[in-house]
Parts: C-alpha cells; sequence; structure tokens
C-alpha cells in the first residue's frame, strides 16, 4: 500500500525544506501545492493567472481548482509508492477531498507531523527566504545560504525573493492560516494521526525528531 504524508503548519515553519529531505530519505514524491501554483505562474497558464490573484493577497486559492490540480498530481507514475504533502491540505473541504482521492489510489493518509513556531519565527524565516526558480529549492539569508550568492546550490539557477514573503504578506498569510486551517489539527487529531514537532531547533534537530516520530 503507498505511505502519504501530510506536512501540517503555518507558513515559514519549515514544511518544504522537511519535505524534500524527507522525500530524499523515504523515497516517495514531493508535492508542494505553493510550487505547483508557482510553476503554473512561471508557465502562464491559465490556472497559474488565476492563482496569482489570490497569492499576492495572501489568501487561499479556491478549493475546487486546488483540488483539482492536486489530483492530477497524485495520479502520476512518480506518486505511485505515496507522496509527501507539503501545504495541502489547507481547509477541511481540501481534507475531506484528499481522504476520497486517496481511496482510489489504494491509500489513506499515514501520518500528519504538525511543526510549530512561534510568530516572530515565521516572520524572520519568510523574511530571508530565497526560492530558487528553476525548482524551487529553499535557501536562507541567514540560516542556509546559497554557496554562492544569487545562485542555486542544486541547479545553478537564480534565487529570488517571492513577492508573497513581504511582512504585510506574511502577516495576512498567517492569519489566513489560522482561520482556514487551524481546524486540521483538530481533525488529524481525532483521527489519531497527528505528531506535534517543534519547529524551532535547527533544520537538522527538525529532521531527526521527525524522521524518529514517523518510525514509531
Ligand atoms: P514553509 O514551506 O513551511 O513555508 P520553508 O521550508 O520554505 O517553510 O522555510 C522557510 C524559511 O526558513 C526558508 O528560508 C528556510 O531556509 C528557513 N528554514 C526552514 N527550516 C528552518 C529551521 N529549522 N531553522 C532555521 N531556518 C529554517
Ligand atoms: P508557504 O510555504 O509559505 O506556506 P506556499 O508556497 O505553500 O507558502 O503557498 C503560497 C500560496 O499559494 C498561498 O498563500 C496560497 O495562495 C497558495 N496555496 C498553496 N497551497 C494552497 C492550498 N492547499 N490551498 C489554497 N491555496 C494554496
Amino acid at each position: 500500500m503507498a505511505t502519504y504524508i501530510v506536512l501540517l503548519g503555518p507558513p515559514g515553519v519549515g514544511k518544504g525544506t522537511q519535505a524534500r529531505i524527507l522525500s530524499e530519505s523515504k523515497k516517495l514524491a514531493h508535492i508542494s501545492s505553493g510550487d505547483l501554483f508557482r510553476e503554473n505562474l512561471k508557465n502562464q497558464t491559465e490556472l497559474g493567472k488565476l492563482a496569482k490573484s489570490y497569492m499576492d493577497k495572501g489568501e487561499l486559492v479556491p478549493d475546487d481548482v486546488t483540488i483539482a490540480m492536486i489530483r492530477d498530481r497524485l495520479s502520476r507514475p512518480d506518486c505511485e509508492a505515496g507522496a509527501i504533502l507539503d501545504g495541502f491540505p489547507r481547509t477541511p473541504a481540501q481534507a475531506d477531498a484528499l481522504e476520497v482521492m486517496l481511496k482510489e489510489f489504494r491509500g489513506s493518509v499515514d501520518a500528519v507531523p504538525y511543526i510549530t513556531a512561534a510568530e516572530t519565527i515565521l516572520v524572520e524565516r519568510t523574511g530571508g527566504r530565497w526560492t530558487c526558480r528553476a525548482q524551487g529549492h529553499i535557501y536562507h539569508e541567514k540560516f542556509n545560504p546559497p554557496k554562492q550568492a544569487g545562485l542555486c546550490d542544486v541547479d545553478g539557477s537564480e534565487i529570488y525573493q517571492r513577492d508573497d514573503d513581504k511582512v504585510e504578506t506574511v502577516t495576512k498569510r498567517i492569519r489566513v492560516y489560522l482561520e482556514q486551517t487551524m481546524p486540521l489539527v483538530d481533525y488529524y487529531r481525532k483521527a489519531g494521526k497527528l505528531i506535534e514537532i517543534d519547529g524551532t531547533q535547527s533544520v537538522e534537530s527538525v529532521t531527526k525528531v521527525l524522521l524518529g516520530a514517523l518510525k514509531r
């Protein structure tokens, strides 16, 4: 049976960073809804244009298009063994849709690491985040700088600061998270799937705790 892990947590807590590490270590596909939207934006697809109007404001893209995009991604061959979901689901409707989809793929959500940190940390992390143009690799100007300024270590592409990482938009995104995504904490806790992880430590420490918790 395929394995599906959902990473839950506020913007900037380190979901994308940990998802990449987990996906390599567990040999599972990494599905980032934010990366998928940004790819559509770059390719100027209709979905990208629609998503941009919400992303710029720090609001969530409507459930129907988001769910359709994830369903398409989950049905690709590289997800046969399962996936690490990073940034999806973000609303109860998305979580319900995910359950239905995964049944179709003969699986279910196996575990939900819930990574947390105080708002000041989230603002500091998003404020210094640099993202790779080609594949979304993640850096931080202070905590995880690239070896060569302005360039991605992995693929050499340009790194840039996301428009929605400016402090006003981040504050809005945190509010949206508290209102629309927080209910999922209870949803997955009641299902016995939630694993609480302190995200304030270094990347390496968080990975260690995460891998240990997933083994159990
Ligand atoms: P999310 O996907 O939850 O928004 P990211 O993984 O993109 O978070 O991380 C946000 C920023 O914080 C990035 O610049 C990343 O390099 C940095 N970061 C991630 N985890 C840590 C950590 N444990 N300690 C310090 N900085 C971190
Ligand atoms: P972060 O890693 O900082 O949490 P993301 O890259 O995951 O940010 O998301 C950026 C933006 O993309 C969100 O503010 C939202 O507009 C859109 N988005 C990403 N995932 C979803 C989702 N599951 N549902 C709706 N909108 C989403």
